[in-house]
């Protein structure tokens, strides 16, 4: 495995390769990037993510990069720290007259460099808490003084309010009055500060600049830090500016005034807010460029806080929206401009914080340096950026209005052409961003859970890499918004060629065709020119204006193959297993789905059950592997999390559907006790023993003679009393490990104590069966013998007793060999094993197989030479009024039809059940329980089940 996956970027490298992102790119030149395919081939890549906006003028641009060299060839210093910089002085001479030329500001600004985006906002913000804090020690030191020069002798005049505020009485003396002015004038000005960002902020990665960047993802587990920002949206910002005063943005001391010999306070205005954040144009939260209404409002709401106001231009600025900084465009009157980004050039590392002279707050580039910062090498590079863009007859920048304009007027295009999947088309310069429509209301389940995972944008982004070799991304906190930041040289043909991939990507999502937008992402090597087909169904599931049902309930399952896709998506028709296996392995790092749209299902009375099935898109075969590596705390984790909504949502009860109920541990694991949890297993065993017993059809099951493997298992022993009783013999057979005997034993003890019971209790048997047979025996016991067996070990006293009396293998036997199954009638596989273990050739002919092992122990090819074999895996239950599930999800069922662990699901809602019911050993008496369960509602075995299951 690359390098870069194991020791970088573990989960994101799943997240690319997911959605077919995970190239390797080696080379990179004007607009293009290359990778090489599969064959070798060099791929050329028309970049549109351009650097997050770096690249303004394309990759390695020639005449920068002769420059570069001239400059490495000249040995200019990169580590020239701690001296006067040459470069870093021209590069801000050059910005200092563009800058003042653009905001109109004759004073000139101070530059701080910097090598990164996030790094220069860090540096403002830093700059700002610095000028406050300098601002705050002024005005605590001019109290101090007041205080000092106060009169011992002069007494107070408190108005009610200051009373309250400093918690004494007017009449307290002046030394308490002082004390308590001193204390609370302190707390004032330790009140924590506070930032004002904008709603969609993006300003960056680091500690502070997360914390200011409004995507919870970002922040959220930062909480604890305390670092209070506010997040405004436009509408608020203009509701603070009119009512300053009610949003708790400064803190109030007290200041002591002597008039006429009488101390009063006065109140003295704290500013707590450090700093205004304003993007103007958000391109992570989703391209929005700010109007001049919340601009004007900015400044505004600045002017009234006295704090600084920071334009973060690292990406719309250096020429990105048409100007060296956007602000321009919209009258924003920043304080601070933040440049980074595109200054480089694309060639190297730059940024830099511009602050107003009336701003600078004296001695922080005393205390603010990095060894990165203004080194020689990247300051002339960026003033060579910016002398091309800016400088000459025809200046560079002017070609980013043009073909900003060509290439918006293409998107507003498509926007019109398709309202249904385009939501929004917004650009300002060459910052440009299509928003789709959320797609959680298609009629397509995968499309559904596309919008579940919020990766609309992202498969998007792999269709036109794969298909169309065009590179572009969502925005970093908006996934429905993808993001265009070309280069000043993008081309017609460039233009035409993403025109053409976005229309069909947006027929593709207009007729719900997931398989279009996947394939070039599932198969490298589609042609781009495929067609979207529609697949738009007819509403499914139940009809929202319908009445409610009884119940409700969720079972959780899971895919046992790949091709189950195909029924579940039918626009996934043309993909082939395999395709449909790397799809599921390649997506299986994000698992969330939504619920499928449920089926309503009634029981014989007309009591109706909503029953929802909320997969997980992983394989048997896939959860097999996680078992065997025992690497379940994802699936786990999923299955909880569904559960829970399970319970949010008003279901009754959950259902773990095969592997899931293996991986928890027969439900064990699951630890939610506000729903009812079951595998179903009871009803599961209690039909397959229904199913085991009609396909042996007219031969007498009292002749036969039963062996059930992996009996030593709660399943396998609970099958092996129930089933045996009514066979002539029973063998009990386990693995060869140690315990297996001893834990056999207890089983054969365990069941001959139950059927001695049912003796005593006068249940009968078919004659001839080995409940009566042990019937007949018990009845000539010597009364002594029944009365050893009035004690705990009653199984093993008969055991032995008949061990005495009668020829071995008479009644029960156990085994370890599997030969000795080779004989039997009937034959049960419940182990844990994960290959087959049954001598299929030597078995006896037209024997019955019973396989509800997960994974199986048989499967259906395993039996190609005897087709005398019959193979079942349980029951399939049949609805009392022909209700079934959506054709989409069905597997092997009819429409009438579900499977017994479904069916207990249901069965135990409409009891109103409200305990766990098959949540880990499951006992005979349940299975007989919850088949009378099945009796009284009318859901009745209908067929052997032939096939593997959900
Ligand atoms: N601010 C803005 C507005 C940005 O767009 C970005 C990067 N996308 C940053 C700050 C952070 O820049 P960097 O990734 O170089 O740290």
């Amino acid at each position: 495995m690359d390098n870069y996956i194991t020791l970088c970027k573990p989960t994101l490298s799943k997240a690319l390769l997911s959605i077919g992102l995970d190239k390797k790119y080696f080379k990179a030149s004007g607009n293009y990037l290359y990778y090489r395919n599969s064959q070798g081939e060099e791929v050329e890549v028309l970049d549109l993510l351009g650097g997050y906006g770096a690249t303004l003028i394309g990759h390695f641009h020639p005449q920068i990069g002769s420059r570069y060299k001239d400059y490495i060839e000249q040995k200019v210093p990169f580590h020239n720290q701690f001296s006067i910089r040459e470069g870093a002085g021209e590069l801000s001479t050059l910005l200092n007259s563009r800058l003042c030329h653009e905001t109109n500001y004759r004073d000139g600004f101070q530059f701080c460099y910097t090598s990164t985006g996030a790094e220069t906002m860090e540096i403002a913000l830093k700059h700002a808490e610095y000028a406050r804090s300098l601002e705050l020690n002024a005005m605590q030191q001019q109290l101090k003084a007041d205080y000092d020069s106060l009169n011992p002798q002069y007494s107070y005049h408190l108005l009610p309010q200051q009373e309250r505020l400093l918690g004494v009485s007017r009449l307290a003396s002046s030394h308490v009055i002082k004390q308590a002015l001193v204390r609370y004038n302190t707390e004032q000005f330790n009140k924590h500060p506070i930032f004002i960002a904008l709603e969609n902020a993006f300003h960056g990665k680091m500690m502070l600049t997360a914390n200011c960047t409004h995507h919870p993802m970002y922040r959220a587990f930062l909480r604890c830090l305390n670092i209070e920002t506010r997040f405004l949206s436009a509408h608020v910002v203009n509701e603070i500016v009119h009512n300053i005063e009610h949003h708790g943005l400064w803190g109030e001391a007290l200041q002591p005034e002597v008039i006429d010999g009488v101390i009063h306070l006065k109140p003295l205005i704290i500013r707590r807010v450090v700093a205004i954040l304003a993007e103007p144009v958000q391109g992570e939260g989703g391209v929005w460029p700010l109007n001049a209404t919340v601009a004007e409002d900015l400044n505004k709401l600045r002017d009234s806080l006295h704090c600084p106001l920071i334009a973060d231009e690292v990406q719309s600025g250096s020429g990105r929206c048409g100007m060296l900084v956007a602000a321009s465009n919209i009258g924003l009157n920043a304080d601070y401009y933040a440049l980074s980004k595109a200054l480089g050039a694309g060639y190297v590392k730059i940024g830099v914080v511009a602050i107003k002279k009336s701003h600078i707050a004296s001695g922080f580039d005393l205390i603010q340096s990095s060894t990165f910062g203004e080194d020689d090498l990247s300051c002339k590079v960026a003033r060579d950026y910016l002398e091309l863009l800016f400088n000459g007859d025809d200046p560079l920048i002017k070609r980013v209005g043009k073909i900003s304009e060509q290439l918006g007027k293409i998107l507003d295009q498509l926007k019109n052409r398709f309202p249904d999947v385009i939501k929004d088309v917004r650009y300002q310069g060459l910052l440009l961003g299509i928003e789709f429509n959320d797609v959680a209301e298609s009629s397509s389940y995968l499309m559904q859970n596309i919008a579940a995972q919020r990766s609309l944008g992202y498969i998007i982004a792999g269709h036109l890499l794969n298909a169309y070799n065009i590179r572009v991304a969502p925005s970093g906190s908006s996934e429905n918004v993808l993001r265009f930041e070309p280069s000043v040289y993008l081309e017609q043909r460039h233009i035409s060629l993403l025109q053409r991939g976005l229309e069909r990507i947006c027929l593709g999502i207009r007729y719900a065709d997931v398989g279009f937008l996947l394939r070039p992402i599932i198969n490298k090597g589609t042609s781009s020119a495929i067609q979207p087909k529609d697949y738009r169904l007819t509403a499914s599931g139940i009809d929202k204006s319908a009445t409610p049902a009884d119940f409700s309930v969720t079972f959780v399952n899971h895919l046992i193959s790949a091709a189950g896709l195909r029924d579940v998506e039918p626009s996934f028709e043309g993909f082939s297993d395999k395709e449909l296996e790397v799809f599921l392995l390649n997506t299986s790092f994000n698992l969330s789905t939504v619920p499928f749209p449920a089926s309503r299902i009634r029981n014989k009375y007309g009591k109706t059950v909503d029953f929802i099935i909320h997969p997980i898109p992983v394989t048997s075969q896939m959860i097999a592997h996680a078992l065997e590596k025992n690497n379940l705390t994802q699936l786990r984790a999923e299955i909880n999390q569904r559960i829970d909504f399970a319970m949010q949502n008003g279901s009754r009860v959950a259902g773990l559907g095969m592997f899931t109920s293996i991986i928890t541990n027969n439900g064990k694991s699951v630890k939610n006790n506000s729903i009812t949890v079951t595998t179903g297993n009871a009803l599961t065993v209690g039909m397959s023993i229904a199913a085991v017993k009609k396909a042996f059809g007219q031969r007498d099951l009292a002749c036969a003679s039963l062996s059930v493997i992996g009996a030593a298992g709660n399943i396998g022993s609970v099958y092996a009393e129930i089933l045996g009783a009514e066979c002539r013999t029973l063998r009990l057979l386990g693995s060869s490990k140690q315990d297996s005997l001893l834990r056999l034993k207890a089983v054969m003890y365990n069941i001959y104590a139950h059927y001695y019971d049912d003796f005593s209790t006068g249940k009968t048997y078919p004659v001839g069966s080995l409940a009566a047979r042990l019937a007949d025996v018990f009845n000539t016991m010597q009364p002594d013998i029944h009365q050893q067996c009035h004690t705990p070990s009653v199984g093993r006293c008969i055991s032995d007793y008949l061990a005495e009396h009668y020829p071995a293998e008479m009644f029960i036997s156990i085994s370890q060999q599997i030969d000795d199954v080779t004989d039997s009638d009937i034959i049960i596989c419940a182990t844990n094993a994960t290959n087959s273990i049954l001598p299929l050739g030597q078995l006896r002919q037209k024997a019955v197989v019973c396989d509800i092992a997960v994974p199986h122990n048989v499967l259906q090819d395993d039996l190609i030479d005897r087709p005398d074999i019959l193979l079942l895996r349980g029951g399939v239950v049949k609805t009392p009024y022909d209700d079934g599930l959506d054709p989409r999800i069905r597997a092997y069922l009819e429409g009438n039809q579900l499977y017994a662990c479904m069916t207990e699901t249901i069965l135990l809602a409409l009891e109103e059940c409200t305990e766990h019911y098959s949540y880990g050993n499951i006992t005979p008496e349940q299975v007989e329980n919850v088949m009378q369960l099945a009796d009284k509602h009318g859901f009745v075995l209908e067929d052997v089940k032939r096939e593997s299951s959900l």
